[in-house]
């Protein structure tokens, strides 16, 4: 089926760093793709990243590439479903995780809301972001973005 006249680009990261975090990442990749009135057009290799401010495993991770005509919100309160699939709580700030689905970008959106802040307020400050984003999306990531992060720890698996 060919886009909607509406459909926005959108990011998606997503890391797990409980269970078979690299399992949960896959499967929710497929799952972005039959979101209603979206699909995947595009994803980043898998990383393994360390945990930033945070104790437990290592962090599984990965960028998405959305097609999407549904609106922010309402991809908002889809990746907060699939997050649920999978299982996620969340006990305190920074905790481990089975699954956590950010909406890194919108089209070119700037939003600030109680529920909802794209772009996402932290990405510039995250390899586990920025590798993976810039991989299937370099225009988006600066070489100075890459440059102030380059001394956390990354691989891509
Ligand atoms: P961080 O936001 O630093 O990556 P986190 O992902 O661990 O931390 P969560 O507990 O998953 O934080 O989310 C807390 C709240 O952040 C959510 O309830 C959601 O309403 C809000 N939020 C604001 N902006 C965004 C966004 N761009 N993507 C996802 N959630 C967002
Ligand atoms: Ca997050
Ligand atoms: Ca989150």
């Amino acid at each position: 089926m060919p886009d909607a006249p509406s459909a926005v680009q959108a990011f998606v990261g997503l890391g797990a760093n409980l269970g078979d975090a690299q399992a949960a990442v896959q499967r929710s990749l497929q799952a972005l793709d039959r979101l209603p009135q979206t699909r995947l057009a595009a994803r980043s290799s898998l990383y393994r990243s360390a945990p930033v401010d945070a104790g437990g495993p290592d962090y599984v991770n990965a960028v998405a590439e959305l097609r999407t005509a549904l609106p922010p919100e309402a991809l908002l309160a889809e990746l907060q479903r699939l997050e649920q699939a999978e299982g996620r709580e969340r006990p305190y700030r920074n905790a481990p995780r089975t699954l956590d689905l950010d909406l890194l970008l919108y089209g070119d959106a700037q939003i600030a809301t109680p529920a909802l802040t794209v772009p996402h307020p932290r990405m510039a400050a995250r390899a586990f972001v920025l590798l993976p984003l810039a991989e299937i999306a370099p225009q988006r990531v600066t070489p100075g973005q890459l440059r102030a992060v380059a001394d956390q720890a990354i691989q891509r698996i």
